[in-house]
């Protein structure tokens, strides 16, 4: 049997995209998300797959999930930290509380997830970490301030763990995605944040990514040779500025 790929925010959206095509290549998974219903929507049909109910910020509980899975399809070869959330406002009047979320689950569960499968991967020599950025981890965007900060921040400890784990010939990569049409959005809380927003997407005729398209090229990245390493990749609609 294959590895091991445990994706979170599997859920919905990149990650239930990437999950598709992962499963349907043969690989074992772990798909972690909050909503269970959606999981197992996901899961519908799928062999080989466990689903658990888990909150990335909660490290205990991330790593009981990964622990349970590998006892039964062995060591993690690849990780998906693509659980996230993105919450606009204007840094003015935005509930400080929006910020937090943001934070923690972007980047502290990136660096939960990180920590929970690295000393395996390190003692094996072997493994990959593919941390979900996106083109706000690279540029500003108005009303996007946390977000922005949190996905910076994914670039920036990304390259560090990279450069920290590149000797022990385990990969970590980056994917930084523009705007795709998934459930991102809805939690959105700020009228006239999500007002901009969609005037943003009229410039570029409404056209944005479609979710397959990032899974494609998580599954290309890691299909690599482990002794190659796609470090990053942005990805963007074409009309995208
Ligand atoms: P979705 O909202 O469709 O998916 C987000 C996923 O993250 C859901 O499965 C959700 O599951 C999960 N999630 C959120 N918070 C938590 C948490 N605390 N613990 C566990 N899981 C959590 O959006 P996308 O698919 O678009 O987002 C995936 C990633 O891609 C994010 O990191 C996002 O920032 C990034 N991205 C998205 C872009 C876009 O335009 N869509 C562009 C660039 C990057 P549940 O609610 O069940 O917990």
């Amino acid at each position: 049997m294959k590895k091991l790929v445990v994706i979170t925010g599997a859920s919905s959206g990149f990650g239930a995209e990437i999950a598709k095509i992962f499963n349907a290549d043969g690989f074992p998974l772990l798909l972690l998300g909050r909503r269970m219903e959606k999981l197992q929507e996901v899961a519908t049909g799928m062999e080989n797959v466990m689903l658990d109910s888990v909150d990335v910020t909660d490290y205990k509980q991330f790593e009981k999930a990964v622990r349970k899975a590998e006892t039964k399809y062995g060591k993690t070869d690849l990780l998906v930290n693509n659980a996230g959330v993105m919450l606009l406002g204007n840094v003015q009047n935005q509930n400080p509380q929006e910020w937090q979320t943001m934070l923690d689950t972007n980047v502290m569960g990136v660096l939960n997830g990180t920590q929970i499968v690295l000393n395996d991967m390190r003692e094996r020599k072997h493994g990959t970490i593919l941390n979900m950025s996106s083109i706000a981890g690279k540029k500003t965007f108005v009303n996007h301030a946390a977000y922005v900060a949190s996905k910076f921040g994914v670039h920036g400890l990304s390259e560090t763990i990279r450069e920290e784990n590149s000797a022990k010939n385990v990969r970590i990569m980056m994917v930084a995605p523009g705007a795709a049409e998934t459930e991102l959005l809805t939690h959105v809380t700020s009228k006239s944040a999500l007002k901009d927003y969609a005037a943003w997407e009229e410039t570029m005729g409404g056209v944005v990514l479609d979710p397959k398209h990032v899974a494609e090229t998580v599954k290309f990245m890691y299909d690599m040779p482990q002794e190659v390493n796609i470090r990053e990749v942005d990805i963007a609609a074409t009309r995208q500025d």
